[in-house]
């Protein structure tokens, strides 16, 4: 066994719970909820399951300084940062934009200063090169050694960190839903449920259409093949990353509401629970069945 992260002990299995939802109680369909919010206080969700992996192979090779990508509402970054404060590594972030670099930092990346993440902002043109060695080359030029981690911190690691996921909804459910940004939460959501009968369902909340390449490209770096029965649903982005509608921000203070449930996330949680509300009144899902969607933070 690995050595466990004191700083970063999470509450698993997330607790998983039944809501009582009209809108799908009159479709014969039940409503669960997979709590993963409640995984960490300062890391939740997936990004606890996609990056402790991350972390413990860091600390074992003895990196002191992490760098990773992402965009200026990346909740990636955020939890990179809170992770190093906790754990005592340096962290950079490679940010998307250099028109923010003479702006005030928006909330997301002000706690990721002040969390001590060192933040380093680059046009889009030079953020598409992220993945030449010449490029990454540069940033070694500008800040030494560290081990870098893609964007959303999805790879191969946190792949197998999210199958986790799956396997404690093994049996307990029909429909496993998630919304998606990288897709490696979903990829691993799907490879922890194969060889039973449930079917994982992914919510992309970026417009363009690339993803399921992307689930499957992941599965195959972690397992070497693809796994498990998945999909994607791709009409609920609501305009792209982080836009968030007036009817979207109203169905999400409703549900919290209905359900007494902390204020909903809304570039993912929303997106996603609106999602299966239309789907459900579309009868997408057979009665009897359980829907259990992931409450990612
Ligand atoms: C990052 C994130 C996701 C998306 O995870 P991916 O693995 O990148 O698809 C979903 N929900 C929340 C709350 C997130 O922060």
């Amino acid at each position: 066994m690995t050595a466990p992260l004191p700083a970063l002990a999470p509450r698993l299995p997330s607790p998983l719970t039944e809501v009582a939802d009209e809108r799908f109680a009159r479709r014969g369909v039940r409503l669960l909820l997979k709590r993963d919010d409640l995984i960490h206080p300062e890391l939740p969700g997936n990004k606890w399951r996609k990056l402790t992996p991350n972390l413990r192979a860091a600390l074992e090779g003895g990196h002191r300084t992490l760098l990773t990508f992402g965009g200026a509402w990346s909740h990636h970054l955020r939890a990179m940062a809170a992770a190093g404060r906790l754990l005592g590594l340096a962290t950079v972030g490679v940010v998307r934009g250099d028109e923010l670099a003479d702006r005030p930092l928006n909330p997301s990346l002000a706690g990721c200063a002040a969390d001590g993440m060192r933040l380093h902002f680059v046009s889009r043109a030079e953020y598409r090169r992220r993945h030449e060695p010449a490029w990454v080359a540069g940033l070694h030029e500008r800040f030494g050694a560290f081990l870098a981690l893609p964007e959303g911190g999805s790879n191969a690691a946190a792949v197998r960190g999210c199958a986790e996921l799956g396997r404690e909804l093994r049996g307990r459910t029909d429909v496993a839903a998630v919304a998606c940004g990288t897709g490696g939460t979903l990829a691993g959501l799907a490879a922890g449920l194969a060889g039973t009968p449930a079917r994982a369902l992914g919510v992309p909340v970026l417009r363009g259409g690339f993803l399921g390449r992307e689930v499957a490209r992941l599965q195959r770096e972690a397992y070497g093949r693809e796994r498990g029965r998945w999909s994607l649903d791709e009409r609920f982005h609501g305009g792209g990353y982080a836009r968030v509608s007036p009817e979207l921000a109203e169905f999400a203070e409703d549900f919290a509401a209905r359900h007494g449930l902390p204020p909903l996330d809304r570039v993912y949680v929303a997106k996603l629970l609106h999602g299966l509300t239309v789907l459900a009144a579309e009868g997408a899902f057979a009665a009897g069945s359980r829907v259990t969607a992931v409450v990612t933070a």
